[in-house]
């Protein structure tokens, strides 16, 4: 019954950016930041846009485990799909006949998101053919895609995935990969993937002066709203392939009429969402294609980058200002701290910041970290960190960003070094921090 409305899957990965730099600097103390669940609270316009009744948690998110510290008002909206790990498994069981050809370790998979790969990393690292480098990468993607895929075929849920990353990752594992499971698999998954199509749903779209406090405090009245309720089943009902264009249409019909309602019209203008859609199961062709097609539902796909990066920043903005609104607090998560630079300077539009190799690394799950000179290796490092400058940091002052593209990470023995390219010195710290933040955030999560 509690699977016939719209419940969107937060995806692991999300958690993580719900995380604010505190206090410190470069030269002094170090940083410091938080991770806390205020951001939670600025995605409630983004449920009620998705026509949102119930939000599952990522298993593998640190949020899984504290959702006590999370404001009643999602809390009582919250589940945790998959806590004996069974869908996991059978995820797992996709990827494992690409795996065992490519001998990739499964052991320590955790589900990869958004490129995240905090625990893949040592395996990355420990690669020196940039191809096999690659391939491993497909084969995490791949994991992580139909990780949560199968979650939101089994509960019924909207799901964030990168549908793209993974295609691609399907598309280099067909070439390398011979064995006859492997193939069927990948033939399958590949299949499921192409009968998606990008479409755009009714939906209510926040008005610019809508006061994120009062969203939250009418929550419940939003959600308990026989209109709203209809919108949430259709948005279910997107996931099943032979009625997801009546669904379709059914949205923006009753988007319409919501936003004419009294309570609605205050908050919400009338708007339209991309949501790629599923319209077919192709036929099982294998074991584990037949566990997949047992079931008619197939995930409507959202982007939750932008909302997340928005309520981020929301709640950045709300803390600075010494905001209390929320009558709900947010406890801390997690705090973490990262010790001050060797040295940095900054000449001709870069940034130079130097750590010690092992101060900075001792969170980092690096086990067998190979010869430190190999350049391959560099560049591994440098993806991981520079992924967490996607979307770029800005400066207002040039209005110019920093993006991935403009760090570069070496290391020697004792030391590993950041190199930042910005307009400015202000911009390549803030850019600078960010993506330490993240990395040390999302690295930490996982660790405890
Ligand atoms: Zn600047």
């Amino acid at each position: 019954m509690k699977n016939k409305v719209g419940q969107i899957l937060l995806p692991l990965g999300s958690e993580n950016e719900f995380f604010e730099v505190t206090s410190g600097s470069f030269t002094s103390g170090g940083l410091e930041f938080r991770l806390d669940t205020g951001a939670f609270q600025f995605l409630a316009e983004e449920f009620i846009s998705q026509g949102v009744l119930g939000i599952a948690i990522d298993p593998y998110s640190a949020f899984a485990e504290k959702l006590d510290e999370v404001a009643p008002v999602f809390r009582r909206r919250i589940n945790v799909p998959d806590k004996g790990r069974k869908i996991s498994s059978q995820a797992l069981a996709v990827v494992r006949p690409m795996a065992d050809e490519l001998a990739v370790d499964l052991a320590p998979m955790y589900p990869y998101i958004h490129g995240w790969i905090g625990p893949q990393l040592a395996a990355l690292v420990n690669e020196k053919s940039p191809r096999r480098q690659t391939l491993l990468e497909d084969v995490f993607v791949l994991h992580g895609f139909c990780y949560h895929l199968l979650l939101g075929i089994k509960h019924g849920l909207q799901v964030d995935i990168n549908l793209r990353r993974a295609w691609s990752a399907v598309h280099h594992l067909r070439a390398a990969c011979k064995s006859q499971t492997a193939r069927a698999n990948l033939a399958f998954v590949q299949s499921l993937m192409s009968s998606y199509s990008v479409e755009y749903v009714g939906c209510l779209r926040a008005l610019p002066q809508a006061n994120s406090s009062e969203l939250v405090d009418n929550f419940d009245e939003f959600l308990a709203d026989e209109l709203y309720r209809q919108i949430s089943v259709e948005r279910y009902r997107l996931g099943l392939p032979p009625v997801a264009r009546k669904a379709l249409l059914a949205t923006r019909t009753l988007a319409r009429r919501l936003i004419r309602k009294k309570l609605f019209a205050r908050f919400f203008d009338y708007g339209t969402k991309a949501v790629s859609v599923g319209t077919g199961i192709p036929l099982p062709n294998s074991e584990i294609a037949g566990t997949i097609a047992q079931e008619a539902y197939l995930p409507p796909i959202v982007d939750l980058t932008e909302p997340i990066s928005t309520a981020r920043q929301a709640w950045a903005k709300h803390r600075l200002a010494g905001n209390d609104a929320f009558s709900v607090t947010s406890p801390i998560l997690q705090r973490r701290r990262v010790k001050p630079p060797v040295s940095m300077s900054f000449s001709d539009g870069i940034l130079i910041v130097t750590y010690d190799f092992f101060d900075f690394t001792e969170s980092f799950d690096l086990t067998n970290l190979p010869e430190l000179g190999d350049p391959l290796l560099h560049e591994s490092f440098r993806k991981y960190f520079a992924v967490n400058l996607d979307p770029p940091s800005t400066c207002s002052a040039h209005s110019s960003t920093i993006g991935p593209e403009a760090v570069k990470v070496e290391w020697r023995e004792h030391e590993i070094k950041f190199t930042v390219g910005a307009c400015c010195e202000e911009a390549a710290k803030a850019g600078l921090v960010t993506m330490l933040a993240y990395s040390q955030a999302k690295d930490y999560a996982r660790n405890e």
